[in-house]
């Protein structure tokens, strides 16, 4: 009897096996891999109607950042970009590839509300490579359809269903703990100044306010993200006109000001003209213009062979940190402003070399421009 019980439980387990385990990761049709120990649904027709879902989801989803068939249409009023985090991330600078990371479904987690899963991806490089290239582990939420088919959602609304909403004149805060009143009051302050000063009407903020870039990295569904663990404070500005904070404060002010700054030229210029006013207005890693243009002013006195306009073309990092984007962009802003207001934008707006725009702003020629830089940051001692 015993032993008849065991051959039906294995005749069992087998032909379980055998319908709810069809082996989907030698299935070419599918634009991502699927992890071996995947725990995929008993149901096998409903299990393939998801995987046809995600797979038209990834194969799409950098056509367009702002629509998509396959994600909750409701998602994009409200957030503008909701799969922001994986548009182009299959994009490698070190590699040159615009197609480099690949996606794998990692495994099918059930939730709560029927109906309802959290899909866990992970973006991969080639493993023919002798380095080990992870790029991201991500959570989105699948839901499924009154059809059948699914679709998909980001992790935000589920992972800061519990927070705080308080919202102060034109900023509304999304907070864990606690929000400090009077430094959101003045945030709240602060946005209107900057409209007034480039002369349009406040914008609604909507703004999370995370202790840490871990806390950040959660909320928005990842699992690993190598900024996560190497950013000490920062954040970033979003679509949607939402901040999301690393900083655990209400004060984020370089973020504010990119929601305004004037979509000015190409390139380096408009690189210049949204970094160079976000510092010029907002400072930059918690210190003033005036602070940071003190640092680079000291620098370039302590290594003058240095060329400060090969630096800024090449990214290059002062003592390791800041890129010269920041300071020299927030010099260049500031010059602008001085002397002609804001408006003076408007004669560049439609410039795309860096060094044209700004000879007919400042009126200083290519060849003349770092040492013009260099005598403008010997102001700040
Ligand atoms: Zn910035």
């Amino acid at each position: 009897m015993k032993q008849l019980l065991g051959l039906t439980l294995f005749l069992a387990l087998v032909i379980n096996f055998s319908i709810g385990q069809t082996d989907y990761s030698k299935d070419t049709s599918l634009v991502f891999k699927i992890n071996y120990n995947i725990q995929s649904f008993d149901d096998e027709n409903d299990y393939r109607i998801l995987l046809n879902s995600l797979n038209g989801f990834l194969k799409t989803k950098n056509q367009c950042d702002t629509s998509n068939a396959y994600w909750v249409q409701s998602e994009f009023k409200k957030y503008k970009y909701p799969y922001g985090d994986l548009f182009g991330i299959e994009y490698s600078r070190k590699y040159k590839s615009s197609n480099f990371y690949k996606p794998t479904l990692l495994q099918i987690i059930n939730t709560e509300i029927t109906n309802q899963y959290i899909l866990k991806l992970a973006y991969t490089g080639p493993d023919t490579l002798k380095e080990s290239t992870i790029r991201a582990i991500y959570n989105i939420i699948a839901v499924k359809q009154s059809d059948g088919s699914y679709q998909f959602k980001s992790m935000l609304v589920e992972n800061t269903a519990c927070w705080n909403r308080t919202t102060i004149g034109t900023i509304t805060y999304i907070y864990k703990d606690n929000l400090n009143r009077e430094l959101a009051e003045q945030a709240n302050q602060l946005n209107i100044e900057i409209a007034k000063k480039f002369n349009v009407t406040p914008i609604s903020i909507v703004y999370y306010k995370c202790k840490n870039p871990i806390e950040l990295a959660r909320i928005k569904g990842y699992d690993y993200w190598p900024w996560m663990y190497i950013d000490t404070t920062g954040g970033r500005a979003e679509g949607g006109n939402t901040i999301f904070a690393a900083n655990n404060s209400e004060w984020f002010p370089h973020e504010f000001v990119h929601f305004y700054t004037p979509e000015v030229g190409m390139g380096l210029l408009r690189q210049i003209i949204d970094e160079g006013c976000a510092t010029y207005l907002g400072g930059t890693v918690g210190k003033s213009v005036e602070e940071i243009l003190k640092t680079t002013n000291y620098f370039y006195k302590k290594y003058p062979e240095r060329d400060i306009l090969y630096d800024l073309e090449n990214n290059y990092r002062i003592n390791g940190k800041m890129e010269v984007l920041y300071p020299v962009g927030g010099l260049i802003c500031k010059l602008i402003d001085e002397k002609l207001g804001f408006e003076g934008f408007k004669q560049i707006y439609y410039e795309t070399d860096f060094y044209k725009a700004i000879e007919r702003v400042l009126g200083v020629k290519k060849e003349n421009l770092a040492d013009f830089l260099k005598n403008e940051l010997a102001r700040y001692k």
